[in-house]
């Protein structure tokens, strides 16, 4: 709720109008800066994902759910260990680069429509648009981290013969490691993003996160052992 400056009347969350006096509650945010956006989920999450509902326009959410969907793809191929077929490293790149931005806005769009039904009902935009920026740490494990996974492990970090860890133990557990807790960071944003949103508690937020990602997860590790 926000409280008129003007007239005391209260109005929902999200308006820049009062509902009685039609006085401005707020500046209009017309447009979402990329890199401000971005280094504000990192600072100040909640105040980022209420700039991102409010914003008129939804910018940069396509880029977003494309890199996003290239970093995801590399996961899935190192999850399904693709590098044991003949492909070579180079194919599993090109691949990733080419099908990860189809990957991405088809995966977020999806967890999107799902996240809408899930508690009190959220706009489809702003709930795609949120979910898309508190993407952004995986985007960061792509842009930092993964690079160094291929440098250390080139196309054996896709297989298991030689399983990577043989290779080089310390950098393979303290890589995965830190690849692990940005994608919790991530799915705590999800979570953050979604009370923000819909108006809950943080707390029931993050476990709807938590549940849909460990459904998400479970069905992977049930499609591999097949
Ligand atoms: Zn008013």
């Amino acid at each position: 709720m926000v409280h008129c400056p003007i007239c005391g009347s209260e109005n929902g969350s999200f308006a820049t109008v009062c509902v009685s006096c039609k006085g401005f509650l707020r500046a209009k945010i017309e447009n979402l800066d990329l890199f401000a956006t971005v280094w504000m989920i990192v600072e100040s999450p909640s105040a980022a994902f209420l700039k991102i509902v409010l914003s008129k326009h939804k910018n940069y959410v396509v880029l977003l759910s494309a890199l996003f969907g290239i970093a995801v793809t590399y996961e899935f191929f190192w999850f399904m260990r693709w590098g044991n077929s003949s492909v070579n490293l180079f194919s599993l790149l090109a691949g990733g680069l080419v099908a990860g931005p189809f990957v991405g806005i088809i995966f977020l769009g999806a967890i999107s429509l799902f996240l809408v039904q899930i508690g009190p009902k959220s706009v489809w935009k702003n709930t795609l648009a949120v979910v898309a920026y508190a993407g952004t740490p995986v985007i960061f494990s792509l842009v930092f981290i993964f690079p160094v996974e291929i440098a250390v492990f080139g196309g054996y970090f896709f297989g298991s013969n030689p399983p990577p860890v043989v290779l080089d133990p310390v950098a393979y557990y303290t890589l995965r490691t830190i690849s692990a807790l940005v994608g919790l960071w991530a799915v705590f944003l999800v979570g953050l993003a979604i009370s923000v949103l819909k108006e809950l508690p943080i707390r029931r937020g993050v476990l709807y996160s938590l549940i849909m990602f460990a459904g998400i997860v479970g069905s992977l590790v049930a499609i591999r052992s097949f």
